[in-house]
């Protein structure tokens, strides 16, 4: 494939918009930056997927402790409310993930150590989505570390046909990202549509608020935020601490996301939700150009959007952190 003949370094020239840095002490930084500027949340994620070594495993598993840590550390977050949480993939700890037709030995372990240690610093964690190959266990763990009191959520992606089944399942006051989900999956179990996809985002996320869970709509798409506003938040009047609005970090999105800070779309003084980026970090950058150059060639409409993102960020326009300033 094209891809793999593209040099490194010019990999990471399209991922630096979307990637914090090389260290915890960066995406921190970044968290920093944006809680005092915008107000705006994070949640960190370490890219480490596809793990080809059990030291990379514990690698992996390490690096997660030590963000708890430094998070938990930083006089900059002294509460909950505006505290980083942390996003963690279950393949990074495992050598044998289901999408490679094993059964994931130690990601389970690993993944409850993890949750531990956040709840015991008081951080909230969120397991994200892989594919479909790993749908039952992401969801069979977030609702067992969440019914055994852990400050956990989950993530459904609206283009899988079995998440309407999975949202009866969410219990009340669960936090769920809603997603249409970054992987290419086979027509037999998945929309291909992508329309058809974000529609299921609007009458999906209403179900979930009327079971009392708490849904994080994570999308870039500006008309399909305006409607979640005009269809589902406002007729249901329903208070912003029930939702939140996600996006990735780099991804030009400053002036929506500044309406919804300004109040702007929310018709009956519903109040402002808390509006997170989801800001990835490696722990050196081969890691995250590897992430990367997975991330374009299963999902090519991306390169039209980074390269897109690149020029214009060149031709003048802001970008990192203060691109969402006021
Ligand atoms: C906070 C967050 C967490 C996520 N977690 C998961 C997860 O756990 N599992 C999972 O499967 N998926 C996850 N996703 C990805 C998600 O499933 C979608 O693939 C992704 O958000 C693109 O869909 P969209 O709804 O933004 O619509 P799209 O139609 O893909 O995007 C709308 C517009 O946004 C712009 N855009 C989108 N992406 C980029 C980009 N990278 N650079 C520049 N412009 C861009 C383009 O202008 C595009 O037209 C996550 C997304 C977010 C925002």
């Amino acid at each position: 494939m094209l891809l793999d003949w593209i040099p490194g370094p010019l990999i990471r020239t399209f991922a630096s918009p979307y990637v914090a840095g090389d260290s915890h002490d960066q995406a921190l930084r970044v968290a920093r930056e944006l809680l005092d500027r915008t107000g705006m949340l994070c949640t960190l994620d370490l890219l480490a997927e596809e793990v080809q070594s059990t030291d990379q495993c514990s690698a992996n598993e390490r690096a997660y402790h030590d963000l708890l840590q430094a998070v938990a550390a930083d006089p900059h977050f002294p509460s909950r409310e505006v505290r980083p949480t942390v996003s963690v993939k279950a393949s990074s700890f495992t050598l044998e993930p289901f999408d490679r037709g094993g059964l994931a030995p130690g990601s389970r372990e690993a993944v409850f150590r993890i949750a531990a240690t956040a709840r015991d610093l008081g951080i909230g964690l969120t397991i994200d989505m892989e594919d479909h190959t790993w749908t039952d266990f992401t969801l069979d763990i977030t609702n067992e570390l969440f019914a055994s009191g852990h400050d956990v959520g989950t993530v459904l992606q609206t283009r899988l046909h079995r998440t309407e089944a999975d949202l009866a399942a969410i219990p009340e006051g669960m936090r769920v990202r809603m997603v249409i989900g970054i992987y290419p999956e086979p027509a037999e179990i998945a929309l291909t549509d992508k329309r058809a996809m974000k529609e299921r985002l609007l009458t999906q996320s209403q179900t979930l608020l009327e079971r009392g869970a708490i849904v994080e709509l994570a999308t870039h798409d500006e008309a399909i935020i305006q409607r979640f506003y005009s269809e589902v938040v406002n007729p249901g009047n329903v208070a912003s601490e029930r939702f939140e609005i996600q996006m990735l970090y780099g991804v030009p999105r400053g002036p929506i996301l500044r309406r919804i800070r300004n109040g702007d779309l929310s018709s009956n003084g519903t109040g402002t939700p808390s509006l997170r980026l989801y800001v990835p970090f490696a722990t050196d950058w081969s890691q995250a150009t590897a992430y990367c150059r997975r991330r374009l060639q299963s999902n090519p409409d991306l390169a039209i959007y980074v390269i897109r993102n690149l020029l214009q960020s060149f031709f003048g326009r802001r970008s990192g952190v203060s691109q969402y300033d006021d």
